[in-house]
């Protein structure tokens, strides 16, 4: 094969527990993601020579041994017997670190991509297991759907899909980093309870109205104090209509569900002036299969 495609689906949490933290030095969580109709195009090329090669549209994206998606084929590149190397061409439409997963994603369809660009036969399992490598997001990523997960976030279950509603985003102009949002989180231990057991009822259920009760994200006042902006836009979604508005990993992204088209424009119309990204999308749920 010459050149395959990979869709690198973004995620959202609809929940994102926090249970302490680790020996390691990370914390250890429980949460629930999904995957959205919202994803960066990746085509990979086969090379004659040894090297990884990145190109990217976007001029934030480092090309360099810093992407993950250049990470992803150096690992798979150690499991090939003949010598192999690839040209990288990332198409981003995933907003950089807004909590959506985007260069995990990167990561996790590359992986799936040199998987069947260079013939290794690597099951799914496999894929996951060197993702973790790279980061606790991208064995999510590699398997898409909803699913959810433990310890770092590596360890994924399929859980079942929500039901297919709309998803309004909107990234306020700020990037947050996740390791200081953890720090904070910390710093101020706050008292919420967790809510993963309860939305993996809702899902089980295939009630909307109890997803949407569940919406729960412990890292949200720890971003919220920290950049107003996000409550801000929180608050214009439920005014506007949403059925449920929450911040999305450790943000600042933040998304409101509606059940119909109409209220999602609604919810759109209302960010005007308030915020530059927005974009409506589906909740996807597409788990990644390999034939
Ligand atoms: P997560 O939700 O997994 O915490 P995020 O969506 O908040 O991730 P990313 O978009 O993955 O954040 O970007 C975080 C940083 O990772 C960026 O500042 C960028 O320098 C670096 N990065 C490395 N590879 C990529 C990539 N392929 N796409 C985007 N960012 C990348």
């Amino acid at each position: 094969m010459e050149r395959v495609f990979e869709k690198a689906s973004a995620k959202i949490n609809l929940t994102l527990d926090v249970l302490g933290l680790r020996e390691d030095g990370y914390h250890d969580v429980e949460m629930i993601m999904t995957t959205i109709d919202l994803a960066d195009r990746i085509e990979l090329i086969a090379r004659g020579d040894e090297k990884i090669v990145i190109e990217c549209n976007e001029g934030f994206v480092p090309t360099d041994q810093r992407n993950l998606a250049y990470q992803a084929a150096a690992l798979l590149q150690q499991k090939a017997d003949k010598p192999v190397g690839v040209t990288i061409r990332i198409e981003k439409r995933i907003p950089v670190a807004a909590g959506l997963a985007g260069g995990s994603s990167d990561a996790a369809a590359t992986l799936r991509g040199c998987n069947r660009l260079w013939n290794l036969g690597l099951s799914l399992e496999e894929l996951k297991l060197l993702g973790a490598q790279l980061g606790s997001d991208v064995p999510f990523c590699v398997q898409g759907g909803t699913a959810l997960a433990k310890g770092r976030g590596e360890l994924v279950t399929t859980v079942p899909n929500p039901p297919k509603v709309w998803v309004v985003l909107a990234k306020p102009d700020l990037g947050v980093s996740t390791a200081e949002i953890y720090q904070q989180f910390s710093k101020h231990e706050q008292q919420i309870e967790p809510k993963t057991a309860m939305m993996l009822q809702a899902l089980e259920k295939g009630s909307l109205s109890l997803v949407c009760q569940n919406l729960s994200n412990m890292l949200e006042p720890v971003t919220v104090q920290l950049y107003p902006e996000v409550r801000r836009i929180r608050d214009c979604m439920l005014r506007a209509g949403a059925d449920g508005v929450l911040m999305s990993g450790s943000g600042p992204t933040v998304y409101a569900i509606a059940q119909r088209r109409t209220r999602a424009q609604r919810i759109n119309n209302s960010l005007r002036g308030f915020c530059r990204n927005v974009y409506i999308v589906r909740l996807s749920s597409t788990s990644f299969m390999i034939n």
